[in-house]
């Protein structure tokens, strides 16, 4: 049933009632509403009591409170998501970016100063991208870094080059690849080798929010019956592109960080490599990273 709304504070009320019916978090309507009005908060409140004179916005406002009901997550419908302070559009071709990869930028970040001191330009690549978060973060935050951003699909790669284009992070260039394969072929090696695979289990996937498993790509979640497919698959093919000395850092599922960590020291056992498993804000196995 569509609402009849005259004010613009009409619309607000009838869409927080309208998801708190629905089971949805009541905070999009408000969302939802500026982003279709184009207002800051504090322009909202102050237009309240207005009248919504634009009748196509007004339905599309409608429509976006509906999808929302139906489960698509607020930032599909709005475009975007905060990272690290910036804004990345984001679409259906890619995972919406997670806290959680935040910290793992951080510690990329403090390795990267601490394991290779004063040596010349560092080469990072950034293995499934999605919609760029870490390749172009490290790249704003570290403007010296050489930084490749690999995704197996030409859809998340165009999200990340908007992305990049729209922050103006001129060091990176992006690659389509199955994770490592065109670097082995050519030769190229890196630095520091960066990736958030997909790391869920597959029996996992039912039990997950609907948000997520009916409205992110999969592509980007599933990691196998396990969920370390792409760790064991990252195993044969790192040994080939990491230079003699290397950081090698993945974002992993709560409860993966000593199977990964393993992975590591097994693979790169004669390097003498140290592995760090570190937990997240949350007290969870969510980073390891390997140094040598
Ligand atoms: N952190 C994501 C989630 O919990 C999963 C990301 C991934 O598979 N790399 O939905």
């Amino acid at each position: 049933m569509k609402p009849i709304i005259t004010k613009i504070h009409e619309a607000l009320n009838w869409a927080s009632s309208f998801l708190k019916n629905q089971g949805r978090e009541v905070f999009a309507a408000e969302l939802l509403l500026r982003h279709h009005l184009k207002m800051s908060r504090t322009e909202l409140y102050a237009s309240l009591q207005d009248e919504w004179k634009n009748e196509a916005e007004k339905v599309e406002y409608i429509d976006s409170v509906f999808a929302f009901g139906n489960g698509i997550p607020v930032q599909y419908l709005i475009g975007s998501e905060q990272f690290y302070g910036r804004t990345f559009a984001v679409n259906q071709e890619v995972l919406i970016p997670r806290p959680e990869t935040e910290e793992l930028i951080e510690g990329v970040l403090q390795r990267i100063k601490q394991h290779f001191k004063e040596e010349n330009k560092l080469s990072v690549i950034d293995v499934g991208t999605g919609s760029g978060i870490i390749a172009i973060t490290l790249a704003l935050e570290d403007p010296s870094l050489a930084v490749t951003a690999t995704d197996i699909a030409k859809e998340s790669l165009e999200v990340a080059e908007k992305n990049a284009s729209e922050l103006r992070a001129e060091n990176v260039r992006f690659v389509q690849a199955d994770l490592l394969s065109p670097f082995i072929e050519n030769g190229e090696k890196f630095d520091v080798i960066v990736s958030n695979p997909p790391y869920i289990p597959e029996s996992d996937i039912q039990g997950l929010a609907d948000t997520v498993k009916d409205h992110e790509p999969l592509r980007a979640l599933v990691g196998g019956a396990d969920g370390l497919d792409y760790y064991r698959r990252f195993m044969e093919q790192l040994p080939f592109v990491v230079k003699i000395h290397a950081l090698i850092a993945f974002e992993v599922g709560a409860g993966q960080g000593q199977d990964v960590a393993a992975l590591l020291k097994e693979t790169f056992d004669k390097q003498g490599i140290n592995v760090e498993v570190v937990n997240d804000i949350n007290g969870k196995d969510r980073m390891v990273y390997g140094t040598f």
